[in-house]
């Protein structure tokens, strides 16, 4: 593994990537040490042939590109090749005037809540605040606040990239806007980001977050509030349908038990959180947590749950309805889960994530309700194919009962799903036009691929 710092500054790093990527001569006769961290300690990423370097020219390189290495099939790390690590590359700028964050593609999304809200700003992003933001924000970008603020790439205004023949250049609505288009969404295709800008928004210091928490006997019930509550309330509110087993920490009444909860983060004020999970309360939960706390307690309050170096196999879905036999099949799933860190969890979407045009970006799925993951995390490698099964057989019965799409962050495993469904036909073709534009020869091929 080729490691490149930002020690000396963006200006190396690009010049180094520009000879890395258009000559390889750096790694060839040189066996570099295989692969590097991952998130999860499950991840399969498909085995790389070792870079072919017997005749001039003949150069097949394979290049990783990482930012917070959460890719959940393990992208961002490869064997035998080059990994360009952006980590260290990770000091937020915010200028609160223009409500402007400058990130350089190594940061966390903890990064950039602690920059941004040192001035009562945000930009929309993820749930774990040690995920990366450059993966996060070339797929798309899901969050506690998106029912406001919409996806963060509805927040992006340009990203710095480095293409395949070694260019840097600035892609924007001004600057190659077609290119624009599709780095939101699946811009891991089309070259190295180096750094994002952001618009950002007034919220926090404090928010309210909790849930509301019942047996899962009740899941029907909860999930018949939960449908047409959740996508009618306020967009101040982002609401989330869970089922899970219950861990200690639920108290003697749940622990142990199969468990539905309604979640939620809340950016008004107390009237209006009163009035917005009223008819949450109104199921008289067993158990509720909902307080009022700062804004950055939130965004890493799940983080040492998903802490690194455990195992883990996340699926996604993006639903257009809840209806009955979609519970059903969540709660057979609960009775058959291999271990007791397995279930779902549903966030509403809509508000602003769907007032932005189904084709003003590459993202695909606005017109969805709901994002559903299907996570299992287990800690030994002897339960890894039980833990994959039931993920596989989760997420194939949720399709056949719940019209949908996936979210490209989201597809667990490499290769499995066929990408011109994911995008779109109309959209798959306009990337695969933008490939053959920016990286003819798939250089950049460790992601969900658009192949030229
Ligand atoms: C614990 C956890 C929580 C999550 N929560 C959310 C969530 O709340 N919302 C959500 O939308 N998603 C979420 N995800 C999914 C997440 O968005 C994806 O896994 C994302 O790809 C992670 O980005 P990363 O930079 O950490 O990953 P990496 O593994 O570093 O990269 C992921 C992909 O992006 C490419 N890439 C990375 N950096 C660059 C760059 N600078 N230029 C070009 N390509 C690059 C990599 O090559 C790889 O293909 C979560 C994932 C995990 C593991």
């Amino acid at each position: 593994m080729t490691s490149i710092s930002s020690d000396n500054g963006l200006k190396v790093v690009s010049l180094r990537l520009a000879m890395l990527i258009t000559t390889g001569r750096d790694e060839c006769g040189t066996r570099p040490r295989t692969d590097g961290p991952r998130w999860s300690l499950a991840a399969r990423h498909p085995r790389m042939p070792w870079p072919r370097c017997d005749s001039p020219g003949d150069h097949e390189l394979i290049v990783a590109v990482r930012g917070g290495a959460h890719s959940y099939p393990g992208f961002s790390t490869c064997d035998g090749g080059i990994v360009i690590d952006l980590s260290p590359m990770r000091a937020v700028s915010v200028d609160p005037e223009q409500r402007l964050a400058i990130v350089p593609a190594g940061a966390l999304l903890g990064d950039l809540d602690a920059a941004t809200q040192q001035h009562g700003l945000v930009c929309p992003n993820g749930a774990v605040s040690h995920t990366g933001v450059a993966g996060l924000t070339l797929g798309g970008g899901m969050g506690r606040m998106m029912r406001r603020y919409g996806l963060t790439i509805d927040n992006l205004t340009g990203v710095d990239i480095l293409t395949a023949d070694g260019r840097q250049i600035s892609v924007s609505h001004e600057e190659n806007p077609e290119l624009f288009w599709g780095m939101r969404g699946a811009g891991a295709n089309f070259g190295i980001a180096l750094s994002f800008r952001f618009w950002l928004h007034e919220a926090g210091p404090s928010v309210v977050a909790g849930a509301a928490v019942l047996p899962a006997d009740r899941a029907y019930e909860v999930a018949n509030t939960f449908r047409e509550w959740s996508v009618s309330a306020s967009d101040d509110l982002t609401a989330a349908l869970s089922l899970f087993v219950a861990g200690d920490a639920f108290g003697p009444d749940l622990a142990g038990r199969p468990i539905v909860a309604v979640a939620g983060a809340h950016l008004g004020d107390d009237a209006a959180v009163t009035r917005d999970l009223a008819p949450i309360m109104a199921l008289s939960p067993t158990v509720t947590t909902f307080s009022r706390l700062p804004y950055l307690q939130m965004q890493t309050s799940d983080d040492d749950y998903y802490a690194w170096g455990q195992r883990n196999y996340w699926k996604g879905l993006l639903l257009d309805d809840l209806p009955r036999d979609a519970v059903t099949v969540l709660l057979d799933r609960l009775d058959a889960v291999p271990s007791s860190q397995c279930g779902f969890g549903m966030i509403t979407m809509g508000g602003a994530v769907a007032r932005v045009g189904d084709d003003d970006t590459a993202f695909s799925g606005r017109g969805a309700n709901w994002w559903l993951m299907t996570e299992a995390l287990w800690h030994d490698q002897s339960d890894d194919d039980a833990h994959f099964d039931w993920g596989r057989e989760s997420l194939s019965r949720m399709q056949k009962v719940a019209a949908s799409v996936n979210y490209v962050n989201d597809l667990g495993e490499p290769g499995e799903h066929d990408l011109r469904e994911v995008y779109g036909r109309g959209r798959y073709e306009r990337l695969v036009a933008l490939k053959r534009e920016w990286d003819r020869d798939n250089v950049f091929r460790l992601n969900q691929n658009i192949a030229p």
